[in-house]
Formats: structure tokens, C-alpha cells, sequence
């Protein structure tokens, strides 16, 4: 899985020979079309002739994560932080995702903090950087993981704190069929991992009260 491959920027694209070609709109296609046949219906009545296509498209938009480093929207940083030097917090930013497992939508928000070390990112930007990552296919201990890491990397604060709620699609819908049930994932860095109180300033701003199970980089 750390072979990476296509472009220099393809984090999470894993390795493989079907990963090394991308196949034509015509193949992904014609895949959708077996999709449809495998789920007992006939792609070429009428109101499935479409389909292949749009669901394509749709791949497009949903995927569109991989032709982007999460990397670039953080660059264009503000150094000018005043002498601010508290935690920075923006919480609920919604994301729509896709677990690897079964291309089902994972539908959550994510919060992100960090303690500024001179340099401070625009809001927008953060926002952007879990949308890169939301538009691959995804794990959701990954994805905060890697939302962390990014910023860990490119910002280098004193430190970051991710927080993940989210429902899986492939949980409510098929499988146990388990409504309600709702995924946190956590991962701590830096300040936010070794101070509690740090720690605790973010979750009481995001609105946790208690994390202790999942505080610790899990
Ligand atoms: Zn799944």
C-alpha cells in the first residue's frame, strides 16, 4: 500500500497494475452496465440507458480527490497571527465521503484545531483540505489521521487536533442496518496530545465533553 502511484501527489492511491492505467470512460461504462445486469436489471431499457454515464460523471465529482494535494491549499498561509497564540478552532465542517470497503456514502462533520506557531491558515482553506481527502475512497480512522498529518506537516503548529463523527451508509443500509449509530474517530498530535488541558480547551469548543477512549491518537 505505500507504492503510490499516476501523479507525485497521489497519497492513498495504493499500488497495483489495475491503478497503474485508468480505464476509459467507455470501460468505467461498461462496468456500471455489469453493475446494473448483477443487480438484476436491464441497462438497456429506457430509463436505465443513461445511467452508465452519469454514474461516471458522478464518480467524477465524488473522486475528484485524487487530482488535488491536500498540500497545495495550505500553502498560501498568513504569517501575521498579531501575537495570537491560542488554539484555533473550526468545527462542523460537513463532509460527504465513501468508506473502501463498500463505495457507500460516509456522511459526517469533522473539527479541526490547531495551536499556531507564527502561522495561521485561512478558514476556507481547512475546509478544503477535508474535502480533498473526503473525495477518496476512505477509512474513517484514515482520514482523520491524514487530515492531521497534513496540517501537522505543512503548518507545523505546536499542534493538531482532529475530531471525526460520522454515519456509514454500508451500516444503515445494508448489513446490521443499525440506524443512529454514529462513528467518532480522534487523532491528537503534539500540545494536544501531551497537555489534557489543551486538549479539553478544543473538545469543550467543539462541543465533546468526554473523548478519553479515543483521545489518544487512536
Ligand atoms: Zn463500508
Amino acid at each position: 500500500m505505500d507504492k503510490m502511484v499516476n501523479n507525485k501527489h497521489s497519497r492513498g492511491r495504493p499500488a497495483g497494475d489495475s491503478a497503474l492505467t485508468k480505464p476509459s470512460r467507455e470501460e468505467a461504462e461498461a462496468a456500471v452496465r455489469t453493475l446494473i445486469r448483477w443487480a438484476g436489471d436491464d441497462p438497456d431499457r429506457e430509463g436505465l440507458l443513461a445511467t452508465p454515464s452519469r454514474v461516471v460523471r458522478a464518480y467524477e465529482e465524488w473522486f475528484a480527490g485524487y487530482n488535488d494535494d491536500p498540500r497545495e491549499y495550505l500553502k498560501r498561509t498568513f504569517e501575521e497571527t498579531g501575537g495570537y497564540d491560542e488554539v484555533v478552532v473550526l468545527r462542523d465542517i460537513r463532509f460527504e465521503s465513501h468508506c473502501e470497503h463498500h463505495i457507500a456514502p460516509i456522511i459526517g462533520r469533522v473539527h479541526v484545531g490547531y495551536l499556531p506557531r507564527n502561522r495561521v491558515v485561512g478558514i476556507s482553506k481547512l475546509a478544503r483540505l477535508v474535502e480533498v481527502f473526503a473525495r477518496r475512497l476512505q477509512i474513517q480512522e484514515k482520514m482523520t489521521a491524514e487530515i492531521a498529518s497534513c496540517l501537522d506537516t505543512v503548518l507545523k503548529p505546536h499542534g493538531v487536533a482532529v475530531v471525526t463523527e460520522a454515519t456509514h451508509q454500508c451500516m444503515t443500509t445494508r448489513g446490521v442496518h443499525k440506524t443512529g449509530v454514529s462513528m467518532v474517530t480522534s487523532r491528537m498530535l503534539g500540545v494536544f496530545r501531551d497537555h489534557a488541558e489543551t486538549r479539553q480547551e478544543f473538545l469543550s469548543a467543539i462541543g465533546v465533553r468526554n473523548l478519553h477512549n479515543v483521545a489518544n491518537g487512536a
